[in-house]
């Protein structure tokens, strides 16, 4: 049975992980923890409550999962992380637990945003490489953080592979901007209402155009990869991985 320690336990997905795990047969909930918990059993405000022999499922805020990290390491747990908003101090703290852990952290655990960003490798090297790129993300109401973890990944995927600058990214337009320079990917936000999560990459070329798209409809689907990750981390060894590590099945 791999014992989980879900950080964020009250949130959203915290939530979505507790009733994933609910139906699984080899994974149990051993330790809740939330800044506002309920005063129950199993539940705590404290990551100090994180032990040996945890496998920790991380949804909750960048300055948390700091604090996570740092623990994670000096316990030996596992960690797997979906915070998104992530900063430098949030990026090194994961570096430098993965150096004492297995950490896997991923911006959107859906294998169909995994399927999608291997699609759009695809047709970013069959299109010519004139072609536009603009990324389309909608978000609900509540979401902290502009533009998704996931919307980045994939703009950043896209400029990793035409060769520029992980800054080439232009964030919504406004006023007479002029035209479009090549060498830029325009990234757009939309929030309102339930929406759990769409991501559609245009790819826009001479007289037509191709659209990419993945739309999450439950949050079901991403504590389905979660579980999948938290699976892998137990027996990875110390480092940093991603989903498409738990995907292909590599654990170096
Ligand atoms: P949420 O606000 O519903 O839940 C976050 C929870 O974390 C809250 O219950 C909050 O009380 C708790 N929390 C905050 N600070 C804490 C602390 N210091 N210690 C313990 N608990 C603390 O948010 P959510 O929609 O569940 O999303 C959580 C994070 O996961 C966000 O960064 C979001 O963007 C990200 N997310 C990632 C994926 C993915 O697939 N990777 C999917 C959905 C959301």
């Amino acid at each position: 049975m791999i014992r989980l320690a879900l950080v964020g336990a009250a949130g959203r997905m915290g939530r979505e992980v507790e009733r994933a795990v609910a139906a699984a047969d080899d994974l149990e909930v051993r330790m809740r923890v939330d800044r506002a918990p309920a005063p129950a059993p199993g539940w705590s405000a404290d990551v100090g409550a994180i032990e040996r022999g945890d496998v920790v499922v991380d949804f909750s805020t960048p300055e948390s999962l700091r604090a996570v990290a740092v623990r994670c390491a000096a316990v030996g747990a596992p960690l797997v992380t979906g915070t998104t908003g992530l900063g430098p101090d949030e990026t090194r703290a994961l570096a430098d637990a993965a150096r004492a852990v297995a950490v896997l952290s991923a911006p959107n655990f859906s294998l169909g945003v995994l399927a999608l960003r291997r699609a759009l490798a695809a047709a970013l090297a069959t299109v010519p490489r004139r072609w536009d790129v603009e990324i389309v993300e909608r978000h609900h109401r509540m979401k902290a953080d502009s533009p998704s973890g996931t919307a980045l990944l994939l703009a950043r995927d896209a400029a990793a592979q035409r060769g520029w600058s992980p800054d080439a990214l232009r964030h919504g337009r406004e006023g007479r901007v002029g035209a479009r320079p090549a060498e830029e990917i325009g990234v757009h936000a939309v929030r309102g209402g339930t929406w759990v999560g769409d991501h559609a990459v245009l790819l826009a070329g001479e007289g037509e155009w191709l659209e990419l798209r993945h739309v999450a409809q439950e949050r079901g689907a991403l504590a389905y990869g979660a579980l999948a990750a938290a699976r892998f981390v137990v027996q990875a060894g110390p480092g940093l991985y991603t989903l498409d590590h738990v995907v292909d099945g590599r654990t170096t």
